[in-house]
């Protein structure tokens, strides 16, 4: 049976990863320039650094884009699971960061809106989803 393809870990996102599966959300911020990024890299886009630290991100942002999938595709993964929303979330930090949108219809969603973090464990990975603020 197919299953939903999973993101990989690589050097650069193992610690991404792994506070993800404590429920944390952290962002690389660059140790020379002090700028955040996302997704993790290994060399800093703004100063070529490859020192790097991770912040704690407050789990809060905003609906910066988003899109609602309605055709499952591939049918056999995901036809259960239309229409969903695919979205761009502008976190209070500022990095913005490709997710799903969930606890609300994907009709519901509106530019700007607050959004918050929930963590998902699914097939051994945990991922970072976002719903409407509750706060
Ligand atoms: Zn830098």
């Amino acid at each position: 049976m197919a299953q939903k393809p999973q993101p990989s870990l690589d050097a650069d996102s193992e610690n991404f990863w792994g506070a993800c599966a404590r429920h944390e959300l952290v962002i690389q911020r660059c140790a020379e320039c002090t700028r955040l990024r996302f997704p993790p890299v290994g060399l800093c886009p703004h100063c070529g650094s490859a020192e790097v630290e991770h912040v704690e991100a407050s789990g809060r942002g905003r609906i910066y884009s988003w899109i609602v999938v309605t055709h499952p595709v591939p049918k056999e993964i995901y036809a259960g699971e239309v229409p969903y929303a695919v979205a761009l979330v502008e976190l209070e930090e500022g990095v913005r960061l490709p997710t799903n949108i969930v606890g609300c219809e994907p009709s519901e969603i509106t530019a700007d809106m607050p959004v918050e973090v929930v963590f998902k464990d699914s097939d051994g990975m945990t991922l970072p989803l976002f719903r409407p603020s509750q706060s």
